[in-house]
């Protein structure tokens, strides 16, 4: 009893003041924060503010240079993506890796492949992976017309879905999404915004990289906001306003100054 309580107190991942520099350049410095089994954390930031350096430490493709970051209260240093994935930590990016010419079931199984028979006689399951691929789709709720289809004819957020759902299919416990939204437009955004709230329902733990306030408000239990590669604001969702995040997103004064900037000199 005490040990399942204790358990769910752990989180999935904590970074605890991170930093990371590329040579002289500080891009990450005392950055904390937590990811647990069903809740969204967003990481917001503007361009250059380190969200992909965060994405990179937390994937396995970069170490960090100081800090903690433990996965299930354990202190790691991930030696590379494989790694992190062996831990449970998928990671979807914008720009997905995925055969646009291949059927959706055989890009869902990519890397992966199931095969029956065995010798000279083995080959792919390709009734087990379309079965599969329909199935698993289906259980996030995704109505595909036709996993025969290329992947490269599905729209972006559909093949968005297709990747959250082959992240929870093969037993991801952390889904860490690069800006899933930046390319789509409002409705396909929020169709992908579903799927990510459908994986953390499945009890996958969140990571939801975006400069979109209104997208991570919609889904978000916990904010944090990066500028410049250091924390400019850590909020759960109980102690922020939308438009608290919105302002320090936009970066209050800064727009203020700006507005001064650009405002024309009135005609005398
Ligand atoms: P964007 O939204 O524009 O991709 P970001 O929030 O993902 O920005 P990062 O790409 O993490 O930001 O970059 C943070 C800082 O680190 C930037 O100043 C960037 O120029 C610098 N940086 C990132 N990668 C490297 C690298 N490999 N070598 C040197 N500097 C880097």
């Amino acid at each position: 009893m005490t040990t399942s309580t204790k358990t769910e107190s752990v989180p999935l991942v904590e970074l605890d003041d991170v930093s990371k520099y590329y040579g002289n350049i500080r891009a990450l410095e005392g950055v904390s924060l937590e990811v647990r089994s069903g809740e969204i954390t967003c990481v917001l930031g503007d361009n250059g503010a380190g969200k992909s350096t965060l994405i990179k430490i937390v994937a396995g493709l970069h170490r960090h240079d100081a800090g903690t970051f433990r996965i299930e209260g354990e202190e790691v240093t991930l030696a590379n993506p494989r790694d992190a994935l062996d831990r449970g930590i998928a990671t979807v990016y914008q720009d997905l890796a995925v055969v646009p010419l291949m059927p959706v079931w055989r890009n869902f199984f990519l890397g992966s492949e199931p095969t029956k028979g065995s010798g000279p006689f083995k080959r792919l399951d390709v009734d087990l992976m379309r079965t599969t691929t329909r199935e698993a789709l289906l259980r996030m709720g995704i109505d595909l017309r036709d996993v025969d289809q290329p992947i490269g004819t599905l729209s972006g957020g559909e093949r968005q879905c297709v990747a959250i759902a082959r992240a929870v299919h093969f037993g991801a416990k952390v889904l860490v999404l690069d800006e899933p939204t930046a390319a789509l437009g409002v409705k396909q955004s929020g169709v992908v915004l579903k799927y990510v709230a459908a994986a953390r329902d499945e009890g996958l733990g969140v990571v939801l990289i975006t400069h979109n306030p209104h997208h991570a408000y919609l889904v978000g239990d916990r904010f944090v906001l990066l500028k410049r590669g250091v924390m400019a604001g850590s909020h759960t969702k109980d102690s922020v306003t939308l438009d608290e995040l919105t302002r320090q997103m936009a970066g209050g004064t800064e727009l203020e100054d700006l507005r001064h900037e650009l405002e024309r000199p009135s005609a005398t």
